[in-house]
Formats: structure tokens, C-alpha cells, sequence
């Protein structure tokens, strides 16, 4: 292969510029041309595709966000948006696609390689969401975010006695709330994957008091439902004054970690490997801080499990 492309789509993610960066200098290594695609399938139809060289992503590996824009395309998901994407990367002598995105760009990727159209996809979503690696881009970033707010909303908890319900954010998936709630020391968490935890919640808020515990905080992943209504059913059942804090999408942006940054590079630069060994259909991942490529179509049939040691651990910690 001698020119590819790169897009990014879906929620945008810190970390995100750094795997576009790692893709555009991998090519360039290797004196293969590189071009970027601008707000994400929606581009691709459009033909909003640009020459990148090394200069295109200088000063970008500690900023946030992503230089290529990103949006959501209705008319990607059809046959005929699908067949004009595939023109456009004809027209422009493109012959592979590394897609950047979640699992919702990954079907779009898996649409066009099985349109013969060969694509890679790279896992960036602060979610950590999807089968097949440890981590996503973005999720450390958006995890010391957390832990940040956190950390200040604890220090108002402890002055005014009172209990916080913080929702953070991770779509179906309770990662970033474990993680949160292993890191802050919270008394509790509420997440998708363990769905009947709110009563032991109560109980265990009201030992805390029966011990003189006098604030509190617990952590819920969005997927769960509201922080509002938990808030309003913990406040209900205890009687302890309790606050609601939505950290919303502050989580989604900042400059990406130094783990975001290196994990990025080594999957940007695996992406390309991949492509230029003719392989397709592909996600590149990190498992046990190894480098691994899957099926697309096998991560997308696979549900992305917690950790249970780590959610055992997480109760066993905050009695
Ligand atoms: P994420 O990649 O973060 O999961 P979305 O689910 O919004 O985000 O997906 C991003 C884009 O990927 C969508 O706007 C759409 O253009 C494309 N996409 C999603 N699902 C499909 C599908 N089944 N077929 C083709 N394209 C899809």
C-alpha cells in the first residue's frame, strides 16, 4: 500500500491526537502517503480529505480533543452512504482507512472491509468500553479528571458532614466509576454490570452512621439511571443530607495523560503496521501491556466485562 487514510469518529476522546499523530509519522517512516478525513464518516461522504505530512501533527500530542473533528453520520450507516465513502477513498487513491473511534465506528469499519474496502480500527473512547483490550485511549485522562473533582467535592463532603452522589460517565460500561472509586477511596459505587447494589448502598450508609461516619461519597455510573433520583432515594431511605454532582463532560476533554500518550502511539503505529502487512478487519488492543490485534466482528459480538477482583476489592476496602 502506498497512500492510506485516517479518521476520527464518534465521541471525540484525549489521547486521540496523539494516535493521529503516531499514524501520520508511522507512514511517513515507512514513505507512505497519509491522508487525514475531516469530521469522521460525515467527511468521508463528503470528500473532506486533506494531504497530511509531519508538520500536520506537530504540537499536538498533549492537546485534547482531535485536530480531525469528529461527528455522527445517519447516512454512514446506509448501503449508499457506505458505497460513496468507498468512491471518495477511490477517488483519492486511498487503499487503507485507520478508523479512530468506539464500537460504533468499528461497524462502520467492519461495513467497509466487508465491502472489500480494507480498515483498521483503533479504540479511542474515555469508556473503556470495548472487548478485546484493557484500555481504550482517553480512559486514564478522563479517569484523573474524575479523580480531581473528586478530590474537591470530598474536601466540601467533609466540611458540611454531608453524603455526595457524583455521576460520572462511561455509557453502558462501569469502568470509569470502579477505577474512580478504587482511586478516591469512595464508600460506594453503582454500576451497569451489578445492577442490585442500591440497597446494600443504604445499609451500608447507614452502619457508616451507626459508627459516627458523618460524609460520605458515592460514585454511579451513568448507565445506572440518574445521579438526581439515586440522590433523591438515598437522601429518602437515610435521612443524611445528601448532594448531586454531575461531572458530565468535563470527563471528555484535557491534555491525555502520559499513559493516554504512549498507549496511543503504539496503537497508532500498530494500525499502520497492520494495514501495511495487508491485513483488514482488524482492532489493535493492549492486554497484559501487549500489543494484540483482533476480528472486528469478534470484539463486536464480545460485551466488555468488569473486573470482578477489582470490584471485590473495591467493597472490600470501603466497609
Ligand atoms: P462510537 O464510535 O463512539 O461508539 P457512535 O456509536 O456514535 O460512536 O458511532 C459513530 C459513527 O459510526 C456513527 O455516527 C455512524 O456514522 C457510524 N456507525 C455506527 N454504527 C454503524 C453501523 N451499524 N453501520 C455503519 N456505520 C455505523
Amino acid at each position: 500500500m502506498k497512500r492510506l487514510g485516517v479518521l476520527t469518529s464518534g465521541g471525540d476522546a484525549p489521547g486521540m491526537n496523539a494516535a493521529i499523530r503516531a499514524v501520520v509519522r508511522k507512514c511517513v517512516f515507512h514513505e507512505v502517503e497519509i491522508y487525514g478525513i475531516k469530521n469522521g464518516y460525515q467527511g468521508l461522504i463528503d470528500g473532506n480529505i486533506e494531504k497530511m505530512d509531519v508538520g500536520s501533527v506537530g504540537d499536538i500530542i498533549q492537546r485534547g480533543g482531535t485536530k480531525l473533528y469528529t461527528a455522527r453520520s445517519d447516512e454512514f450507516k446506509t448501503e449508499d452512504g457506505q458505497r460513496k465513502g468507498i468512491e471518495q477513498l477511490k477517488k483519492f487513491g486511498i487503499e487503507g482507512l485507520i478508523v479512530i473511534g468506539g464500537d460504533g465506528s468499528f461497524r462502520g469499519a467492519q461495513k467497509l472491509t466487508e465491502k472489500g474496502f480494507p480498515c483498521i480500527g483503533i479504540p479511542g473512547t474515555i469508556d473503556n468500553d470495548i472487548a478485546g483490550t484493557d484500555f481504550t485511549i482517553g480512559f486514564d485522562t478522563a479517569l484523573n479528571t474524575i479523580i480531581e473533582a473528586i478530590d474537591k467535592i470530598r474536601d466540601t463532603a467533609t466540611s458540611h458532614e454531608r453524603t455526595y452522589v457524583i455521576e460520572v460517565m462511561g455509557r453502558n460500561a462501569g469502568d470509569l466509576a470502579l477505577w474512580a472509586g478504587l482511586a478516591d477511596g469512595a464508600e460506594s459505587i453503582l454500576i451497569p454490570e451489578k445492577p442490585d447494589d442500591l440497597n446494600e448502598v443504604i445499609s451500608r450508609l447507614k452502619r457508616g452512621v451507626e459508627r459516627g461516619k458523618k460524609h460520605s461519597i458515592i460514585i454511579l455510573a451513568e448507565g445506572v439511571g440518574s445521579a438526581i433520583d439515586y440522590g433523591e432515594q438515598i437522601q429518602k431511605e437515610t435521612n443524611l443530607e445528601t448532594r448531586v454532582t454531575v461531572l458530565g463532560h468535563i470527563q471528555r476533554g484535557g491534555s491525555p495523560t502520559a499513559n493516554d500518550r504512549v498507549l496511543a502511539s503504539r496503537l497508532g503505529a500498530k494500525a499502520v503496521e497492520l494495514l501495511l502487512q495487508g491485513k483488514a478487519g482488524r482492532m489493535v488492543g493492549i492486554q497484559s501491556n501487549r500489543l494484540v490485534d483482533h476480528d472486528i466482528s469478534d470484539i463486536l459480538g464480545q460485551k466488555h466485562t468488569i473486573d470482578e477482583e477489582m470490584y471485590q476489592l473495591s467493597k472490600e476496602l470501603s466497609i
